[in-house]
C-alpha cells in the first residue's frame, strides 16, 4: 500500500440474531459518566465510532443522544432490563462486572425474547466457553474483559482477571465459530493497543480512559487535569447510590491531562491504525487479523495517554 489514506477503517457487522447490519468504525466509547455523554457523542458520530451513554441517563435522559439513536449502544444492568427494551437504537446491552452467574445467563434470555430483533451486547466475560453459553442465550456481541480497564482494582482487590490480549483471542474465535461478535473492553491505553484487540480478532474495541481528559467529558478541567473515575469506585457508587452494604469499591479515581479536544484525538488514533494496516499491508480493517501475528515477548509496560 502505497499511502494510509488508502486503508478503510469502516466495517459492515451482519448480527447473528437480530440479522441487522452495521456500517461504521468499530470503537466505542466505554459506557462510563466521564466519556458516555451527548458531547462525546457529537463528535464520535461524525467520525462514524459508537458512544455507549453513561448508565444514569438510561430511562430519563435517553433523549439527548439525539433523534435516531444511531452509533448509539446503551447498556444498563439485570435491572435495567425493562428501560433497554423500550429505547430505539442500534445496540443495546447488559453489562455486568461478572457474567458467569445464572441470573445474568437468564437476564440475557429475557432481554432477547423481549427484543427480538435488536442487537445485543452482554458481557463481561474472558472465556470462550462462557462466550458460547452467552451467545446461545442470545446475545449478537459478547463483552469481553475482566480487569484489565486503567481504573479498575478489581485484579489488585481480588486477584481475579485475565490477561486481555488471550482473552480477546479466545473469545473471538468462539464467538466467530457461532457467527457471533465480540467487544474488547478495557486496557487501550494508546492506538497501538486498538490495533493488537483489532489483530487478536476483536469485532469492536471499547476505550474509557484514551478518551477521558477532553472538553467532550464530565466536569471541567482545574489546573490541566481532570477527573475520570471507576464506575465501581467510591466516588461513582455514592454519586449513583450504587451502595448495596456489602460490595466494597473495585474502582479508583484518577487525575488525567487535561488534553482539549477529542476530536484531535480520535484523529490521532484513527492515524495510528490507518498506519498499522499500511505496515502490515491490509487494505481495510478487516483483513488485519488475517494480516498479523503475534511474537511472545517479556517486555515492561508503560501507562501513558497519548504521546
Ligand atoms: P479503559 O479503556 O479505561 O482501560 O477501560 C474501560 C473499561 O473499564 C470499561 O469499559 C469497563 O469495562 C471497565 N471499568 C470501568 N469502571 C470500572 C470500575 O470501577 N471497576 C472495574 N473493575 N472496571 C471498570
Amino acid at each position: 500500500m502505497s499511502s494510509r489514506a488508502e486503508v478503510n477503517l469502516e466495517r459492515t457487522h451482519k448480527f447473528l440474531w437480530s440479522k441487522r447490519e452495521w456500517t461504521g468504525i468499530p470503537i466505542m466509547s466505554a459506557n462510563m459518566d466521564a466519556v458516555g455523554t451527548p458531547a462525546m457523542h457529537s463528535v464520535l458520530s461524525k467520525h462514524k465510532l459508537i458512544t455507549c451513554p453513561a448508565r444514569h441517563y438510561l430511562g430519563k435522559d435517553t433523549e439527548k443522544f439525539t433523534e435516531s439513536g444511531h452509533n448509539i449502544c446503551w447498556f444498563g444492568g439485570i435491572e435495567d432490563i425493562s428501560n433497554l427494551s423500550k429505547v430505539s437504537t442500534d445496540f443495546i446491552g447488559l453489562d455486568v462486572a461478572n457474567g458467569y452467574t445464572i441470573r445474568f445467563v437468564d437476564a440475557v434470555k429475557k432481554l432477547r425474547e423481549k427484543c427480538p430483533e435488536t442487537t445485543i451486547a452482554a458481557g463481561n466475560v474472558v472465556t470462550a466457553d462462557m462466550t458460547q453459553e452467552l451467545i446461545l442465550a442470545g446475545a449478537d456481541i459478547v463483552k469481553v474483559g475482566i480487569g484489565p480497564g486503567s481504573v479498575c482494582t478489581t485484579r489488585i482487590k481480588t486477584g481475579i482477571g485475565y490477561p486481555q490480549l488471550s482473552a480477546v483471542i479466545e473469545c473471538a474465535d468462539a464467538a466467530h465459530g457461532l457467527d457471533a461478535h465480540i467487544i474488547a473492553d478495557g486496557g487501550c491505553v494508546n492506538s497501538g493497543d486498538i490495533v493488537k484487540a483489532f489483530a487478536g480478532g476483536a469485532d469492536f474495541v471499547m476505550i474509557g480512559g484514551m478518551l477521558a481528559g477532553h472538553d467532550e467529558c464530565e466536569g471541567t478541567a482545574e489546573n490541566g487535569v481532570m477527573k475520570f473515575y471507576g464506575m465501581a469506585s467510591k466516588f461513582a457508587m455514592e454519586k449513583h447510590n450504587y451502595h448495596n452494604g456489602y460490595r466494597g469499591a473495585e474502582g479508583k479515581t484518577v487525575e488525567v491531562t487535561y488534553r482539549g479536544k477529542v476530536e484531535d484525538t480520535i484523529k490521532d488514533i484513527l492515524s495510528g491504525i490507518r498506519s498499522a494496516c499500511t505496515y502490515v499491508g491490509a487494505d481495510k480493517l478487516k483483513t488485519l487479523s488475517k494480516s498479523t501475528t503475534f511474537v511472545r515477548v517479556n517486555n515492561t509496560h508503560n501507562t501513558v495517554y497519548g504521546d
